[in-house]
């Protein structure tokens, strides 16, 4: 094998980083991954950054891709459907497939960055800690970096990987000869932000509350949702505007915070101890989505993951999407000679794109269903019919399903169809009244030719 383009840098050992530097070494190039945190395996500093993520097919697909899906599996906990908490404290299960074994996976950040680590080096990839990059050339491949005692270090590589997250460096690099390239921009913050907060185990080492669920507490204009942890924990996130009654700016002394709590989540309220320390001490961070193009900002380098397309978290998507860029990639490779960056990279954006647009838009509108809609009467019917046809017929999937069981299909389809599906079945619940109402083969025979219209197979 020649050794032109061989020596890759892969900037950032997060999750896509990680994952994309083991495939690139098993496909025979020479990756080094770079990052500027210390390993997480011998320090903690998750603290506070959604400490555990719903993995799901598509992620699974790429872990797969490197032979670590198995692995994976090992460290997750299985969530069959949302678990609605009213205020009153009743439980309603929405179950997010029809099918019985369509399930996401609560899995633990730092637990999953560590398998690629021990993977990676496994493999003999390096990977330098506590180097963070501060500059890169898109065309030359140089890449600089400094160290924790501020010692600048160069590397140049035949091509550059950014997949150093949503406040990607090797993006600003390119945002500088913006005008050269034409580099389309965009970040838009949503009104709201998160806190990270906690339900420890019980005092005999259980779960408190059911650990085969994502729990959502809906509450039309805020939520707040808890994900299960193999230690019997649950990471529970608030979602909150900043401003307003309700708001996080208006919601800050121990009095607002206890009051605001037995308000909205009374029956979260008990198990959560150490609410107010946890209220006060861990950050409140932003949401947002980035999109830009192109993502080949020079001759040598890519954008990827985060990177390149940071989204909001409602979807549990983001990590799932950084990965599929990983399978993307390697199948767009095959099509190329060994090492011929330049024309990958151009293929690579060019298949890319509209799907990452898609999940993005996805992933705003599920903001609104989950924490409003999912009490709407009409939305809890559709939910109903969705399922009822999910479980007796194997070729209809809701938009749910589509893009979070159907791995083979692009974001950009998912979201065509399942939104078409949705317009349909909204308005036979409207027109009938309720799901029981509608005649199944005949909604099915209306859903199916909606996919031929819109020449999508699944
Ligand atoms: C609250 C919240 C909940 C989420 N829940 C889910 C979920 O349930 N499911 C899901 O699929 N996704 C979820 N996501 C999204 C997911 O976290 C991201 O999409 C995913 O982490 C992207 O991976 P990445 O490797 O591209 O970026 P990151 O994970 O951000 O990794 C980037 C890495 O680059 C490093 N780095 C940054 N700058 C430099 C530099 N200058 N030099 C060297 N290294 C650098 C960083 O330290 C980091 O390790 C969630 C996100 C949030 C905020």
């Amino acid at each position: 094998m020649s050794n032109k383009g061989k020596n890759v840098a892969v900037v950032g050992a997060g999750l896509c980083g990680s994952l994309l530097a083991l495939r690139l070494k098993q496909l025979g190039y020479k990756p080094v991954l770079f990052e500027k945190r210390p390993d997480m395996r011998s320090a903690d500093i998750s603290a506070g950054r959604s400490i555990n993520l719903a993995l799901s097919n598509r992620g699974l697909k790429a872990l797969d891709l490197v032979g670590l899906s198995e692995k994976a599996r090992t460290i997750t906990l299985p969530m069959k459907g949302r678990l609605l908490h009213d205020r009153e404290g009743n439980l309603r299960m929405s179950p997010y497939s029809g099918r019985p074994n369509d399930y996401i996976n609560s899995i633990s950040r730092g637990d999953l960055n560590s398998i690629l680590y021990d993977a990676a080096e496994a493999e003999g990839i390096p990977i330098h800690f506590n180097m963070s990059c501060i500059s890169s050339d898109p065309d030359s491949g140089e890449l600089k970096f400094q160290d924790h005692s501020k010692n600048i270090q160069n590397f140049k590589a035949d091509a550059v990987f950014g997949a150093d997250g949503a406040g990607s460096v090797i993006r600003q690099a390119a945002m500088k000869k913006s005008s050269l390239l034409r580099f389309n921009f965009s970040q838009q913050y949503l009104t709201h932000g998160y806190k990270e907060l906690s339900i420890p185990a019980s005092e005999n080492h259980d779960f408190r509350i059911a650990s085969d669920a994502l729990h959502i507490w809906p509450r039309k204009t805020f939520m707040m949702i808890g994900l299960p942890n193999l230690d019997k924990t649950f990471t529970i996130t608030l979602f909150l505007p900043y401003t307003g009654e309700d708001g996080f700016d208006n919601i800050r002394t121990d009095a607002d915070i206890t009051r605001y709590f037995q308000k909205w989540f009374p029956d979260a309220m008990p198990h959560m101890p150490k609410l107010l320390e946890e209220y006060r001490t861990n950050p409140t961070s932003s949401l947002g989505t980035i999109r830009c193009y192109p993502w080949k900002t020079g001759a040598k380098t890519l954008l990827i993951g985060d990177a390149a397309h940071a989204i909001v978290p409602f979807y549990g998507q983001g990590m799932n999407c950084a990965f599929e860029d990983v399978v993307v990639l390697d199948k767009v490779m095959k099509n190329f000679e060994f090492g011929d960056w330049g024309n990958i990279f151009e293929a690579f954006q060019i298949i890319r794109k509209k799907d990452a647009d898609a999940i993005a838009d996805l992933a705003l509108d599920n903001f609104i269903e989950m924490r409003d809609k999912v009490d709407d009467p009409v939305f809890a019917e559709k939910r109903k019919l969705e399922m009822k046809l999910e479980n007796k017929y194997q070729d209809y999937y809701s938009k749910y399903s589509l893009v979070t069981f159907k791995e083979d299909l692009p974001y950009s389809a998912a979201l065509k169809l399942g939104r078409a599906q949705d317009e349909l079945l909204l308005q036979k619940i409207k027109e009938k009244g309720s799901a029981d109402q509608i005649d199944e083969l005949k909604i099915l025979q209306e859903l199916m030719d909606l996919r031929t219209k819109l020449e999508i197979s699944i």
